[in-house]
């Protein structure tokens, strides 16, 4: 099974768009936008920032195991 571990982050305060390498063994729940300085946090439900904000699912959800419990 393929996990994609590249995903595009859209930052929800300016809308600076950057290509992440999404870590594998956590789920990462900060993240700080490279164009406003904001740190970004995940929508209500969701586990990390690639759910909410990135283009692909972390390899967490990809994977269906329930992460962060
Ligand atoms: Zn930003």
């Amino acid at each position: 099974m393929k996990i994609e571990l590249k995903s595009t982050l859209s930052c929800p305060k300016c809308g600076h768009k950057k290509e992440e390498i999404m870590p594998t063994d956590a789920c990462q729940f900060f993240y700080e936008c490279t164009n406003c300085k904001k740190v970004i946090r995940p929508l209500e439900g969701d586990c990390c920032v690639y759910c909410s904000y990135g283009s692909v699912a972390c390899p967490s959800i990809q994977e269906k195991n329930d992460c962060c419990k």
